[in-house]
């Protein structure tokens, strides 16, 4: 058995951790704001070491002969302008916007759009159900792009998913604010 997390009480307004519960903050002095979440620097084996050794860094050049980054072309000209040419492999891009703006619509796409040229596209959706999202991919006239889907907000499932896949080109978390990860007591979409 993992031994009980250490927790500290974090504020969801200022980000000031407390050690112990209180009504106010002290940090920016909003009442009820403070929230319970593990304290991953204090919790063995929880990801963050805050003890460990940093190893020295190899410093180089600004005539370095760096190429630049590698992109993967989405067919989608005007996701490619944003991104500066496409996707970058590895990297992360967190997606903004207002409720309603297509957010999840634009991501479909563009799961779709991989998916039909061979690449690996899975699609985690914590806001619909499988059978909503295959209705828009339907509307959308994308229901023979062989995306993976899942309806899924356990962050652990997730990450078992992604270490049983062998290669995945695209992932796609809709959204991330509906994850929750076991170690945390804090609800949704908090800071956490
Ligand atoms: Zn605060």
């Amino acid at each position: 058995m993992a031994k009980p997390a250490k927790t500290q009480f974090v504020c969801q307004n200022c980000g000031v951790s407390h050690s112990k519960w209180m009504g106010k903050c002290a940090g920016c002095g909003e009442w009820n704001t403070l929230a319970e979440e593990a304290d991953v620097a204090a919790t063995p084996g929880s990801g963050l070491k805050s003890s460990a050794k940093g190893r020295t860094i190899v410093m180089e050049t600004l005539a370095g002969s760096t190429r630049e980054a590698p992109r993967m072309p989405t067919s989608m000209p005007e996701v490619d302008r944003v991104t500066g040419g496409g996707i970058v492999p590895g990297s992360a891009l967190l997606i903004g916007g207002e409720p309603g703006i297509g957010k999840s619509t634009l991501l479909l796409q563009l799961t779709a759009a991989l998916a039909t040229r061979g690449r690996r596209a899975l699609y985690f959706s914590g806001e619909e159900a499988t059978a909503q999202v295959r209705l828009r991919a339907e509307r959308l006239g994308l229901r023979d792009a062989p995306v993976a889907l899942a309806s899924e907000t356990n962050l652990s499932n997730i990450l078992a998913t992604l270490d049983a896949e062998k290669h995945a080109d695209l992932v796609v978390i809709d959204s991330i604010q509906t994850l929750w990860a076991d170690g945390l007591d804090a609800a949704p979409g908090t800071v956490s």
